[in-house]
């Protein structure tokens, strides 16, 4: 396996430049620094990503505060009929960046369309606007006094987005932040942003104007200027728990409204009255689709009872499975995401093994035929794990699915809320009143009855918890439309002649 280059200066200069968008022109950086967007079946270096210096960051966010100034008076309708258009040529390139994204980011060209497609359907959401963007009203709170509330955009808004899912959490953010009159600087993941530039390209072809949407690359130091940067009033982060406690103290400490979604560690907890052969094919699905690289990945599977005895069918399932580049026909098992990713997932298999747990599939040496060189792990079981061994307490995202047993509903609903992940969980049975019980005693953010990846439809909002989540509103949905609006309360009053003489009032009482 050929090792990358942190930085591709010289070594790669013949791969393209990525651009950076500046007030609607696409900007060319004058950075010094690039990192390299590598396909991670091949090693190909595909484009070399700048890290943005301060002054580019500084004139992205120039140009969406001077843009604010016009944009958050455009009228509802002109800002929903951009989305309307936006949605129409997402839908019309999807296959065309969906390419784009297997080749950066491994995953199957399928699932490439999924992500995609996810996002697709937060932009739809964003072109119910005009009902989601509406303010209360109350008549007569006192005489002749009426009391309503705006929804009004709050400025410039940044986004930080992960490399799992470079079409559907960029989408999460900017379309939702911009339809309701703000604007936005996007800081995508720096080891896969063509994909999301491809969607950026398309927002400007659909009508948004200059400066309303801004993109700069880059890592740390380009997160930390937007973090602290006076002119940014909200920032949506996506990503590792590190990165977004750090994200959220520091912009917090900015004074920024922040929403930092993070890590995870999924528990599928199985009953053995469950289905078993849909069960089963959830459990398989859901741990070792994407390689295990989505944040709802199920991550540990809690066989209760008599369900212990699924292991060697869950196993012999698990087995099965295509080892792949995304791009090939009959690939279940995508590549993960770097040479640094594959070496992190095979030390924690170690590690696993090391300490003590029972490997029950070992996924360390597969070999794919003509791609020697990709980043590829198969599918990997661990059973008789105890709570305290590494692949119990960290997210692996890798594709490794780690085997608990518990005798009872009860001990598995404590175990689940003892880990301090809150990201999603489901349960598999065929009582309802189980699964009622789950749903009501478990203390994670999103929950699925028989649905191993419960990710909310964008009417409802992503609602990570606990060690999962800081910031009280999620991404998208209507919880978002709170986060990229201000309520402003308007309390009104209008007289004629005949109700003008009421004296003075020294109290607090409308009257
Ligand atoms: P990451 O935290 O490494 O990177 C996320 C973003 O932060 C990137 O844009 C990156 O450039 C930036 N970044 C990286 N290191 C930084 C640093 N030291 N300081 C400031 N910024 C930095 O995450 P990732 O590896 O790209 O994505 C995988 C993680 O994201 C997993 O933990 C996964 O669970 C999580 N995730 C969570 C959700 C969710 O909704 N909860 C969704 C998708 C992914």
């Amino acid at each position: 396996m050929s090792a990358q280059p942190t930085t591709a200066t010289g070594a790669s200069a013949a791969a393209p430049t990525v651009k950076l968008l500046i007030n609607g022109e696409w900007v060319e950086s004058a950075a010094t620094e690039f990192r390299p967007v590598v396909n991670p079946a091949t090693q190909e270096i595909l484009a070399r990503v700048p890290l943005a210096t301060a002054a580019e960051v500084d004139a992205a966010v120039g140009a969406a505060q001077r843009a604010f100034a016009t944009w958050r008076h455009t009228p509802l309708g002109a800002r929903l009929r951009i989305m309307l258009r936006y949605q129409a040529l997402i839908r019309e390139h999807s296959k065309r960046i969906a390419a784009i994204l297997t080749a950066e980011q491994g995953k199957t060209l399928a699932d490439a369309e999924g992500d995609i497609f996810r996002g697709l359907e937060v932009v739809e959401h964003a072109c119910s606007i005009g009902t989601l963007q509406q303010g209360g009203f109350a008549e007569n709170v006192a005489a002749t006094v009426d009391t309503y509330t705006l929804q009004q955009p709050i400025g410039v808004c940044a986004g930080i987005t992960p490399f799992n899912f470079p079409a559907m959490i960029p989408l999460w953010m900017f379309p939702m932040a911009i339809v309701c009159g703000n604007t936005f600087v996007l800081k995508p993941s720096e080891q896969d942003p063509l994909s999301t530039m491809e969607l950026v390209r398309l927002a400007v072809e659909a009508g948004v104007p200059a400066g309303v949407l801004n993109v700069v690359h880059g890592a740390r130091e380009v997160v930390d200027a937007l973090c602290t940067h006076p002119d940014i009033k909200a920032v949506s982060f996506v990503g590792s728990t590190a990165v977004g406690t750090h994200v959220y103290n520091l912009a917090g400490a900015h004074g920024k409204r922040v929403q930092s979604m993070m890590g995870a560690k999924n528990h599928a907890v199985v009953l053995p009255d469950a289905h078993r052969e849909h069960t089963l094919n959830a459990l398989v699905g859901a741990a070792f689709g994407a390689a295990g690289q989505r944040c709802m990945a199920t991550s540990v599977a809690v066989l209760v009872g008599a369900a212990r005895d699924w292991l060697p069918d869950l196993v012999a399932k698990a087995r099965t499975l295509k080892v792949g580049a995304g791009s090939e026909p009959g690939t279940d098992v995508c590549p993960v995401v770097s040479v640094a990713a594959k070496q992190r997932v095979l030390g924690l298999i170690d590690a696993g093994v090391r300490e003590g747990a029972t490997l029950a599939l070992d996924g360390r040496e597969v070999q794919v035929p003509g791609y020697p060189d990709g980043n590829f792990v198969g599918p990997t079981v661990f059973a008789d794990v105890t709570t305290d061994m590494s692949i119990y307490t960290q997210e692996i995202f890798g594709p490794v699915l780690v085997v608990i047993g518990v005798d009872t509903l009860d001990e598995a609903i404590a175990l689940v809320n003892r880990n301090p992940f809150g990201n999603g969980t489901g349960v598999f049975t065929q009582s309802g009143a189980a699964a009622r019980k789950f749903q009501s005693e478990i203390d994670v953010g999103q929950v699925g009855i028989n649905i191993p990846i419960p990710v909310p439809v964008p009417y409802f909002s992503f609602t990570g918890s606990r060690g999962s989540k800081l910031g009280d509103l999620g991404p998208y949905g209507k919880q978002v439309v709170q986060f990229y609006t201000q309520t402003k309360t308007v309390t009104a009053r209008w007289f004629d002649d005949a109700t003008v003489n009421d004296g003075v009032n020294t109290t607090i009482s409308l009257r």
